[in-house]
């Protein structure tokens, strides 16, 4: 056995030289020859040219110069008005000029859509790309998932999540936590460099609770919620929770608040609210039960998520408090394949008294399990369905689905809007979503900072 064990590391080490052979030599072979770009990491996202290659079957890297859309119609979401007969002109990253007489340059790609509907890219402010529930393997619990997966496995599996949500039209996530040890960062800096294309994300690292994170542990194995959690009960954990996030690469403070006995109460809330914002960071909040919620709603959070258990009272001092619901209503198919059938009558009456309530929303999902013959974006679209069902209107679900996300993420001054100098994070739909917003399912053209990903 030993013997067997040693030869293992030895073998181990030399697969290690050999990955961290190949990631070195083989970009600067590459590079050398003028070979493909998507191996140049040194090139900025800005100059537009490292898209994903066809080898991801994800689409073509941003042409050279301008392109062009001829748009049928161009919806926006925050004055929920259609122009008609709009052209949209793309230099590099950004939009360039918007307008029905815009001049179309010479040399110039053009894009047809004049018989669909053009919008901003859209928002889910909700994922947890790096992890996904086996339902049969993990008898439909993370906490199996955690303990089976690596980080590097999860890391790939980011990259697969992040470009079928691209494929559905998601140009920008908020990954909120359950990512390992930091396999979030990973991804994201790896689209920002252009290794691979994803949407946008702004992401959490890992999550900070109170002991036990999400899971119920034994004593014999204390440490299993490592590194799935960070645990911070009194003032010095948490301070040093969340810097320690932050010095990994989060972009968002996540906590949970009350997935066991002991919660936090809105005094610790407050305290962690103001040790992320003192680093320009916003506070997102899992509440699931009725306690937990209101402590966040009083502390003022920047977003509440799930909020399952609002009563009409915390939906009011939530809207009084300027907090953003992120309320992830499960749609009818996910609650069945969560065993849970009975939650989704519940998520859609809650989103039925935050609309009549008036609490700022945005759009966000929580999908994080794999079903036969769907990916995450075609899941997380589909909650449409139950804000259609919550009786929210058409023009409502479109801004909390773009501009309100937008603000929440904190990036509205440069994505959620089609307007010159945003970065041009377009899509299309064959008909317009303000009359029927499930054409927001038939997402048939999509551009990512420039690059068509989809069309
Ligand atoms: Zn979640």
């Amino acid at each position: 056995m030993k013997t067997r064990k040693s030869l293992l590391v030895i073998f181990a080490a030399l697969a290690a030289w050999l990955a961290a052979f190949v990631s070195f030599a083989l970009p600067a072979a590459a590079q050398q020859s003028g070979a493909s770009p998507r191996f140049d990491i040194g090139a900025s996202p800005q100059s537009g040219g490292v898209g994903a290659s066809s080898r991801f079957g994800v689409g073509t890297p941003t042409p050279d110069g301008v392109v062009a859309i001829k748009a049928g119609k161009v919806v926006d979401p925050e004055t929920g008005k259609t122009a008609a007969n709009q052209i949209i002109l793309i230099e590099g990253r950004r939009i360039k000029e918007i307008g029905p007489n815009v001049a179309i340059p010479a040399g110039a790609k053009v894009v047809d859509l004049s018989r669909a509907t053009v919008l901003p890219g859209l928002f889910d402010a909700h994922t947890h790309l790096c992890m996904t529930v086996i339902p049969k393997r993990d008898a439909g619990n993370y906490y199996f998932t955690t303990l089976l997966d690596t980080t590097a496995y999860r890391a790939i599996e980011g990259v697969a999540n992040g470009q079928a949500m691209l494929q559905s039209g998601f140009t920008t996530v908020r990954d909120v936590g359950n990512a390992g040890n930091y396999a979030d960062t990973a991804l994201r800096e790896g689209i920002e460099r252009g290794w691979v294309q994803g949407p946008t994300i702004i992401n959490a690292g890992i999550i900070i609770s109170v002991y036990g994170g999400q899971f119920h542990l034994q004593p014999e194995k204390k440490d299993l919620a490592t590194p799935e959690y960070l645990f911070a009960d009194s003032r010095d954990e948490m301070r040093k929770a969340v810097r320690q996030n932050i010095h990994f690469g989060a972009k968002v403070i996540k906590i949970v608040v009350d997935d066991q006995d002991y919660i936090y109460s809105a005094d610790d809330i407050r305290f962690l609210r103001e040790e992320a914002h003192a680093a320009g960071l916003k506070l997102a909040a899992h509440c699931w039960t009725h306690p937990g919620a209101h402590n966040a709603a009083e502390a003022g959070v920047d977003s509440i998520e799930h909020g399952f258990r609002m009563t009409d009272d915390d939906l009011q001092l939530a809207k009084k408090n300027g907090v953003t619901l992120v309320g992830t209503e499960f749609t009818q198919k996910m609650t069945e394949a969560l065993g849970n059938p009975w939650e989704h009558s519940v998520w859609v009456d809650r989103l039925k008294r935050a609309y009549k309530i008036g609490v700022n929303m945005a759009f966000g999902t929580d999908v994080d399990i794999a079903l036969p013959g769907e990916t995450c974006g075609t899941l997380a679209i589909e909650y449409i369905d139950s804000w259609v069902e919550a009786g929210v209107p058409a023009p409502d679900i479109l801004r909390a689905i773009t501009v309100n996300a937008a603000r929440l993420l904190g990036v509205d001054k440069e994505r959620g809007f089609l307007k010159p100098g945003m970065a041009a994070d377009i899509i299309a739909t064959p008909e317009n979503p303000l009359e029927n917003i499930q054409t927001l399912k038939k997402v048939s053209f999509v551009m990512k900072d420039g690059a068509i990903v989809k069309e």
